[in-house]
């Protein structure tokens, strides 16, 4: 059997903190080509987020196994885990996560350092994405001092200055207005038509998600097509 770039099998989460078990995801396949363009949507609390992580390697499941490109996560250390998420996986949080101590420049330019690149081409790439994202005059601003539509057009930044294999996205443009939110998503569909990046995207916007190739429905910890 081949499988895409990201796959997972029987995928499970179970939260187990507070007093009572939940049980969020329940047996969930996808398997994702690369180049492939997918939404996934769901009421609030059906459990986007949580997918969405485990995808990417920032949590664990309970039961299952994910694979990035044909490497299995959950046998890793950690360090190995980071490593695979540096080389292949672009995340944007749905809270942006930026790093409140570093400008909106050095955040984007973050992960191309942690690969090894030389820190004045990683700062020029980053300046690049952020004035392709109408941020030229805000590249040495910290976190605080950009609006909500700022900070997540960096943490989008954040996401796709590798250029990685696969973005993982959760409401990417949750807190954009119209225009800056089809602006930002014609940045990733460029990226995805010339690299190939598989786009992995959570939305409310039916409108957005229209424009995918596939559109999943994450319900009672199911995933479906359509
Ligand atoms: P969505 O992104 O679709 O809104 P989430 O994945 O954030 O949903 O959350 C799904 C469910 O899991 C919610 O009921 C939420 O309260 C619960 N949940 C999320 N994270 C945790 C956690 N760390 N501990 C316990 N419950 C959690
Ligand atoms: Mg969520």
């Amino acid at each position: 059997m081949t499988t895409g770039i990201l796959h997972c099998q029987q995928l499970g989460k179970t939260y187990t903190e507070g007093p009572n078990d939940v049980t969020v995801l329940d047996g969930v396949n996808l398997d994702i080509q690369s180049g492939e363009r997918i939404a996934i949507v769901g009421t609030s609390g059906s459990g986007k987020s949580t997918l969405l992580h485990l995808l990417g390697g920032l949590d664990l499941p309970t039961t299952g196994s994910i694979w990035v490109d044909g490497q299995e996560l959950s046998g890793m250390s950690d360090k190995r885990r980071g490593d695979i998420r540096n080389e292949y996986l672009g995340f944007v949080y749905q809270f942006h996560h930026l790093l409140p101590e570093f400008t909106a420049v050095d955040n984007v330019a973050m992960p191309l350092l942690i690969r090894g690149v030389d820190a004045k081409e990683a700062r020029d790439r980053a300046s690049t994405l952020l004035s392709n994202m109408g941020l030229d005059d805000r590249l040495s601003h910290r976190p605080v001092e950009l609006s909500g539509g700022e900070r997540q057009r960096a943490a989008i930044a954040r996401a796709l200055v590798t250029e990685p294999s696969v973005v993982l996205a959760d409401e990417p443009t949750g807190n954009l207005d119209e225009k800056t939110a089809d602006a930002v998503f014609n940045m990733m569909l460029e990226l995805n038509e010339r690299v190939g990046t598989a786009l992995v995207m959570v939305t409310h916007d039916t409108s957005l998600a229209a424009r995918m190739d596939k559109s999943y429905h994450l319900e009672r910890g199911h995933l479906t097509l359509g």
